[in-house]
């Protein structure tokens, strides 16, 4: 009495008319993803592949076949993307989530145009001379009716979208356009998804930003994360040596928190390597932590990259890596992320907090 059908691609839909208690619902759904869960012989190869099952009711979640579709989507988005388990029920608190990402969806198409994107500048701080040596370009939206809209909720949606193309462009043009403004030994930092990494005009719209701005190469960074690697991408790799063969610097970000593989120093053309902010945070209570950061200050040395620590809150963790010699600290310590025209009274000295210095 069911019917099964296939949506598209890798998608199907089954529409059970029986058994429609939630429990039963479930055992039919384990029974699919533990059958998928059995390896296949195909030409002799043992492949394995998984499925997620979402899951509504009609007519409690929905009236009508297309709202039905949309909440079974929502509830499998919430398994496959957001990695909650293999089989998920539609909630409607997942109807206003899935809302709100669709208006962000449709709007962040027109933030761009609308001058609702800006940039704020962090800066980084020497330890060895007590000096500003940079700052790092982070993504801001100004929603007209939504307010301020975190980058970790609408970069993602960029990404999905392909947006992220036409947005990292004029965050690396605006960059390359501010940095040229300040006294020529300050860098600017520009972080970039491996999406637009699999973009093959990036390398040419890094290079126009620069000379539109008259920026030296050498002033520009790149902060990449390991999904750059992980995701095994040899033209992303390629592309950042590009990039490092015109003196444009790479850092890698966030490092720590995921494969955190050695392989990557040696693969990567590294000038930095950032120590995410969760080891700064525990380094002091926990002494794994610190002998963590200490022995990846020393091997970055070694390998002749420098180390900037993420996430500097208090005067106790920048004296630990001053005694580390890690190079550089950024964080809330030093000062927060900043709209353009307050960078020149940061450098004046007038923000940076005493505590921060010796
Ligand atoms: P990220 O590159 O790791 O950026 C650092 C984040 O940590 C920023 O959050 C910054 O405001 C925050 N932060 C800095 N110091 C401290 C501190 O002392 N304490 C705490 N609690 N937080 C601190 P933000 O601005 O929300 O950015 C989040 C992420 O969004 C960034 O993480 C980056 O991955 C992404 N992002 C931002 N701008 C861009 C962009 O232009 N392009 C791309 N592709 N991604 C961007
Ligand atoms: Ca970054
Ligand atoms: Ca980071």
């Amino acid at each position: 009495s069911d019917s099964i059908a296939r949506l598209e691609g890798a998608e199907f839909a089954m529409i059970a008319s029986r058994d429609c208690r939630p429990d039963q619902i479930r055992s039919l759904a384990k029974q699919i993803t533990d059958a998928m869960r059995a390896p296949f012989l195909i030409e002799g190869r043992e492949l394995y592949c998984k499925a997620s099952v979402g899951i509504a009711f009609a007519p409690s979640d929905a009236s009508d076949a297309n709202q039905l579709l949309r909440c079974v989507d929502t509830a499998l988005h919430r398994a496959t993307a957001l990695g909650a388990g293999p089989i998920q029920f539609f909630s409607a608190t997942d109807d206003g989530a899935a809302a709100r990402r669709h208006a962000l969806e449709r709007d962040l198409a027109s933030a761009l145009a609308n001058n609702q994107l800006s940039l704020e500048f962090q800066p980084f701080l020497d330890l060895g001379s007590d000096r500003i040596r940079g700052f790092e370009a982070l993504l801001r939206w100004r929603h007209p009716t939504l307010g301020a809209i975190q980058p970790s909720e609408f970069i993602p949606v960029a990404e999905d979208t392909g947006l992220i193309h036409d947005i990292g462009h004029w965050a690396i043009k605006s960059a390359c356009l501010a940095a040229a403004q300040w006294p020529c030994d300050l860098r600017v930092a520009v972080n970039l998804s491996v999406v637009q990494l699999k973009n093959k005009a990036l390398l040419d719209g890094i290079l126009t930003a620069l000379s539109d701005a008259g920026l030296e190469p050498k002033r520009l960074e790149v902060e990449v994360t390991e999904s750059v690697l992980i995701s095994n991408f040899e033209d992303a790799i390629a592309l950042l040596q590009s990039l490092s063969f015109l003196s444009v610097t790479v850092a890698l970000d966030d490092f720590g928190t995921g494969y955190s593989s050695l392989t990557y120093l040696r693969k990567l053309p590294l000038s930095r390597l950032k120590v995410d902010r969760s080891f700064v945070q525990d380094m002091l209570t926990d002494p794994d932590c610190a002998a963590i950061v200490r022995s990846l200050v020393g091997l970055a040395h070694e390998l002749r990259i420098e180390v900037t620590a993420e996430g500097v809150e208090t005067s106790e963790q920048l004296d630990y890596l001053r005694c580390v010699r890690c190079d550089e600290a950024q964080g809330y310590l030093i000062g927060k992320p900043v709209p353009i025209d307050d960078v020149p009274a940061l450098l004046r000295g007038g923000l940076v907090r005493s505590d921060a210095l010796r």
